[in-house]
This record gives C-alpha cells, sequence and structure tokens, in this order.
C-alpha cells in the first residue's frame, strides 16, 4: 500500500491538467513573441489562459504574471514593494515570523539594505490578530506580506481583515497564498489583497509554474532582465505547456472546492480524532481555523525523522517539518514561533491530505502512527526518563 499524505510538499497532477499541457508541446509550440500563425496562436493560448486564471482569483487578467512557482513570486512581491517603498523613503515592512522561508529569507536580505523588518509573535493557536497588524502599523510601513494559510500548521489567517486594514492606512498588503489556492476561496477584491503569490504545483499542476498577482498600478520590479516578454516584468519565453496545466488545474480545483472541502475536512478530523488518542501528543495550530487538509502534531519523547522512516517502510509518506528544512537538524521555525520548546518541536509530524485520500488509508495511518509512537518510545532514554520520573513531561495527556 502507497499512501501519500504529503500534499502540502507538493501534489499528483490531475489527468485534466496533464491533458491541457500536452498539445502545447507538441503541436502548438510556438513561441508567442514570433509574429507566424504558429507563434500567434501559442500567444492567443496565452492570454486566454491568463483570462481563466484572473477569473478564478477575481483579478483582472492584466494583474498576472507568470513565474517559476512560489519563491519567485514571494521574492519579487516583496523586493518591488520594498522598491516602492524606498521611492518614498518608507522603509518599513511587517510580516509574521512563521512565514515560509522565501518570504522570511526575502526579508532578511532587506534587513541587509537597510529596511526595518518587524515579524510579529504568532499565537500559541498559529493565528496573527488583525490588531497586531494595525498596531505595528507606522508612518513609514511599505508593506505588510502576512501569508493567507501555513505550509506547516495549516492554519488559516484572517487575511480579508489585515487587508481592510492596510488599504485604511494605504499600506501595501501581500499574502503567500500557496497553501489556500485550491482549497480556500480567494477573491483578491474582496479580500483587499494587493498582490498574491500562487504555486501551481500545490493545487495539483505542473512544478516550475505560479503566478504573482499585482493589482494594477503596483509597478512590479523585474528578476529577471531581457526581453519583454509579461509586460516587461518578467523576462524569458513563457512557459506555455506549464501555463495551460496550471490554468486547468486551478479551474478544476475551484470548480470542485465546496464538495473537495468537506470531504477532506472529514478525513481530516477523523485523523485528528484517531492521533490525539496518543498519549503525550498534541495538535498544533488551531483545530477548526485550518486548511482543510492539514494535520500536524507534536509527540513527547520521540525523534520527528525516526518516525518519517518508520512511516515510510509502512508506506506512508509524511513529513516532519517542511520540505525545505528536511534534512536540517534545527526544529521547524513555524513550532517554534508558535511557543513549542525545541524538545518538542522536533518530535512533530505533518500529514497533509488531498482529494484522493481515502477513510481506509486513515484508518491505517492512525494505526500506523500509533504503532511507530509506541515503538519508538519503547527505545527511547528521554521516554524512559520521562516514564520514571525523572524528567518532567511537557505535554500533558494520561
Ligand atoms: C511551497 C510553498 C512556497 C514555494 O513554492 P514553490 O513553487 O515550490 O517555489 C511558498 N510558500 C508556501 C506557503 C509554500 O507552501
Amino acid at each position: 500500500m502507497k499512501i501519500y499524505l504529503d500534499n502540502a510538499a507538493t501534489t499528483k497532477m490531475t489527468k485534466t491538467a496533464i491533458a491541457a499541457m500536452l498539445p502545447y508541446m507538441d503541436t502548438i509550440y510556438g513561441n508567442p513573441s514570433s509574429l507566424h500563425s504558429s507563434g500567434q496562436a501559442a500567444a492567443e493560448a496565452l492570454a486566454e489562459a491568463r483570462q481563466r486564471i484572473a477569473q478564478c482569483i477575481g483579478a483582472s487578467p492584466e494583474g498576472i504574471l507568470f513565474t517559476s512557482g512560489g519563491s519567485e513570486s514571494d521574492n519579487q512581491a516583496l523586493l518591488s514593494a520594498a522598491q516602492i517603498g524606498q521611492r518614498k523613503g518608507k522603509r518599513h515592512i511587517i510580516s509574521t515570523a512563521f512565514e515560509h522561508h522565501a518570504v522570511l529569507h526575502t526579508l532578511k536580505k532587506l534587513e541587509k539594505e537597510g529596511f526595518e523588518i518587524t515579524l510579529l509573535d504568532v499565537h500559541e493557536n498559529g493565528i496573527v490578530l488583525p490588531e497586531q497588524v494595525a498596531a505595528a502599523i507606522r508612518e513609514d510601513t511599505c508593506l505588510v506580506t502576512v501569508m493567507y494559510a501555513n505550509n506547516e500548521i495549516g492554519t488559516v489567517q484572517p487575511i480579508e481583515k489585515i487587508g481592510e486594514i492596510c488599504r485604511a492606512k494605504h499600506v501595501l498588503f501581500h499574502t503567500d497564498a500557496v497553501q489556500a489556492a485550491g482549497h480556500l476561496e480567494i477573491d483578491v477584491q474582496k479580500q483587499n489583497i494587493d498582490m498574491l503569490s500562487l504555486s501551481a504545483h500545490k493545487f495539483h499542476g505542473p512544478k516550475g509554474i505560479g503566478i504573482l498577482y499585482a493589482e494594477e498600478g503596483i509597478p512590479l520590479t523585474p528578476l529577471i532582465e531581457g526581453g519583454a516578454q509579461e509586460s516587461g516584468r518578467r523576462a524569458g519565453t513563457e512557459n506555455i505547456p506549464a501555463v495551460m496545466g496550471m490554468a486547468a488545474a486551478l479551474e478544476e480545483s475551484c470548480r470542485h472546492l465546496p464538495e473537495h472541502a468537506e470531504q477532506i475536512c472529514a478525513l481530516r478530523d477523523k485523523l485528528i480524532a484517531g492521533l490525539s488518542r496518543i498519549p503525550h501528543s498534541i495538535l498544533n495550530g488551531d483545530a477548526a481555523r485550518r486548511l482543510p487538509g492539514n494535520v500536524n502534531f507534536c509527540f513527547e519523547g520521540i525523534e520527528g525523522e525516526s518516525l518519517l522512516l518508520l512511516l515510510d517502510d509502512k508506506g506512508i509518506c509524511a513529513s516532519s517539518g517542511s520540505a525545505c528544512t528536511s534534512g536540517s537538524l534545527d526544529p521547524s521555525h513555524v513550532l517554534l514561533a508558535i511557543g513549542r520548546v525545541h524538545d518538542i518541536a522536533h518530535g512533530s509530524l505533518r500529514l497533509t491530505l488531498s482529494k484522493e485520500t481515502t477513510e481506509e488509508q486513515i484508518r491505517y495511518t492512525v494505526q500506523a502512527v500509533t504503532d511507530a509512537v509506541d515503538y519508538l518510545r519503547s527505545i527511547s532514554p528521554v521516554w524512559r526518563d520521562l516514564v520514571n520520573g525523572r524528567r518532567e513531561y511537557i505535554l500533558r495527556g494520561e
């Protein structure tokens, strides 16, 4: 049995998305910048895809820039906003401590260039409050960037409210919506979003393609210089097959969003209930205000990496943090941000579901995780100390 529960890392492409790409590698392979009919056919497809994607998020097609994915979109959004701020003498940026590294590392770079960064604390439930944002905004704030949903603990942020506050104070608002797309409704108008990042491979589209939405009138600084593609905002021949796959995947996920969300939520809650029965365990992030498919637990007295390997042996693909930080021994910055101490943050497990996940897989997973945690504790010196009272439990439970 192979059970894929790492959909926050990447997803399997749908048949529709794959089928949508094929003609653009085979018959309609022209360069959209070419003036001949083959090129123009590609240019028309590109324009049409831009329109369809814009519609899914309530944007105008002019606001859609195709990029290589979420990381690039985040980088360009932040660097562009910083440049706009710079011109007005505004060099203060507000974000949160639990953003994706594509945001955090770009902020570090801006800090070295003289920008002042305020990283808001995240509450233990993994939610940032609009009031925190309001209180942090200053005269010289040029950007607020807060993710829509967190990639590790799945918590959903009150972005509409945050956007409203930013609008009122004339501060640009960017949101990394990479995890939200396909699972939560996105409407840039209604949600007061100025800039937004998406990545196709997180919603069953191809890898290496994404969008940066920027409301008309917000000048974007190109990260890649060259030709005049994408209205001068990003040089390089457009990746049309990937764009077509992304458009198909986004439309498909938006069309089925409510029913898939309901189905996945039901399974998620069964998984949470099952894993909560493991003693000295804790669910990370708010139980209700989280992505339909996200489950993230800490188990006292074990190492997340050992748990992953045992689960992999049982055919379950899981994660102990974000893929980018796995492989390093540092505990997740997200779990530290919500106040988990190092010892506990090390024993974390993230399971992320998709519409392909079945009830049987969830039952099997609950049993497999329970057995694996039992086994790892039976050979853990830390656990022995806890049981013998030589060390205090951090997580309560029976
Ligand atoms: C995956 C992810 C990214 C990076 O997207 P890529 O397309 O892989 O570059 C950025 N932000 C969040 C929240 C993500 O989950």
